[in-house]
């Protein structure tokens, strides 16, 4: 049976039903919130079934490193909404980030990495440099430039669509049928958009990580990651990457990340909604000079790919000016000063830190470059917050 068409079927009807449905209980007591298992270890009441369950430990109980049924509801779950067959949850995104890239590469073998990727994912991949793995960065979106970049020995394209710090899309399909057509797998991180707004399994890709430390908790009160596939690619990164590595979610954190579904489609919507009022706002203002954010630079290509909007970008400043930057992130009282980003609150970040003009340069970044989340506020409150920062910074 082709369960992914199955479940593509399902899913395009129905993905906020997805994020609602009440998981199965095993205790029947009709628990409207799912049950949490919270054990490290599971026993059997016979040898027989410790026998049949030790050769098939993928699908069986037997130690909370390896699955929990609270973890594999989370699991279901993400694996419909992004139309895949299988999903294993990790302790964060990089937990799956690493064991997929530990699992899919080998001395050797290079990887081609298209658009500004995850800082930690790159760094990862330098980190593999010690162990011959070798990568060429691509940051066009042409498909000759992609063609290009690709060896005899590349065994992966990694992506991620929009990318960080300037949220520059890529045509998935395109993208996809060149990774075939080199027999070569390709790796989307889906973070930004969620399953809700992208589906890169639809458009050809083999695999999708995301961190559900983001939107799909939604609180910013968990950290937790996610690998979504075919049966096969994901079931061989659980038996490697996600067992050796041992990046293993609690019990408790499925929990809260099956919460965070819950309103899921609620929020987005609302996310969505609130980045374009805020773009509209802030567009025409004379003191910023760009916003990255696909809804303001490659509108005709985000209609196409984009169901809707994730609600981070970055601006940079018309002075390229330290202090007038330092005022600006100090006069927002909206804004919360910190990484990461996904729940209610809106967030800055800028990328410079006090010290790294340098590195700042090299990675082709303006010295104001600054990164916003848009929260679920009224987006009036957030547009008015800026505007008074920048006119704080500006000497108004
Ligand atoms: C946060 C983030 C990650 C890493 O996820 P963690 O859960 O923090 O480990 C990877 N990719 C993107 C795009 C992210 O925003």
């Amino acid at each position: 049976m082709d369960l992914r068409k199955g479940l593509q079927h399902t899913m395009k009807k129905n993905l906020e039903d997805i994020c609602f449905d009440i998981e199965p209980n095993t205790m029947n007591y009709h628990a409207t919130s799912p049950e949490i298992v919270m054990t490290s270890s599971f026993y059997f009441d016979s040898f027989k079934s410790y026998s049949r369950a030790s050769h098939d430990e993928l699908n069986s109980f037997m130690y909370t490193r390896g699955s929990n049924p609270t973890t594999l509801q989370l699991e279901h779950k993400l694996a419909q909404l992004e139309g895949g067959e299988r999903c294993k949850v990790f302790a964060s995104g990089m937990g799956a980030i690493s064991a997929t890239l530990f699992h899919l590469l080998s001395s050797n073998d290079h990887v081609v990495i298209l658009n500004t990727v995850y800082s930690t994912t790159l760094s990862f991949l330098k980190f593999l440099e010690q162990y011959g793995v070798s990568y060429t960065l691509v940051n066009s979106l042409d498909a000759h430039a992609i063609e290009r970049a690709i060896q005899k020995n590349t065994r992966v394209i990694y992506t991620e669509s929009p990318s960080t710090q300037k949220f520059e899309i890529v045509d998935l399909e395109v993208i996809s049928k060149i990774a075939k057509n080199h027999h070569i797998i390709s790796v989307i991180d889906n973070t930004w958009a969620t399953p809700l707004f992208q589906r890169p399994l639809e458009s050809g890709f083999d695999l999708v990580v995301a961190s559900c430390s983001k939107y799909i908790g939604g609180h910013s009160d968990i950290v937790c990651g996610a690998l979504i596939g075919s049966k096969d690619l994901v079931e061989a990164i659980e038996k490697s990457g996600f067992v050796y590595l041992g990046a293993t979610c609690s019990p408790f954190t499925s929990f809260l990340a099956l919460r965070g579904l819950r309103t899921l489609p609620l929020r987005m919507k609302k996310h969505s909604e609130n980045v374009v009022y805020l773009i509209d706002a802030l567009k025409k203002d004379p003191r910023i000079q760009t916003i990255y954010h696909p809804y303001s630079q490659q509108h005709k290509l985000a209609k196409q790919t984009l169901e809707g909007y994730g609600s981070l970008l970055a601006i940079t400043l018309v002075d390229k000016d330290i202090e007038k930057l330092e005022c600006f992130v100090n006069a927002l009282n909206e804004y919360l000063l910190g990484v990461s980003w996904g729940g209610y609150e809106s967030m800055v970040l800028p990328v410079y830190k006090g010290d790294n003009q340098d590195s700042i340069e090299k990675r082709g970044l303006d010295i104001t470059h600054t990164r916003l989340f848009i929260g679920l506020k009224n987006p009036q409150i957030l547009v008015d917050d800026v505007i008074q920062a920048l006119d704080c910074a500006y000497g108004k």
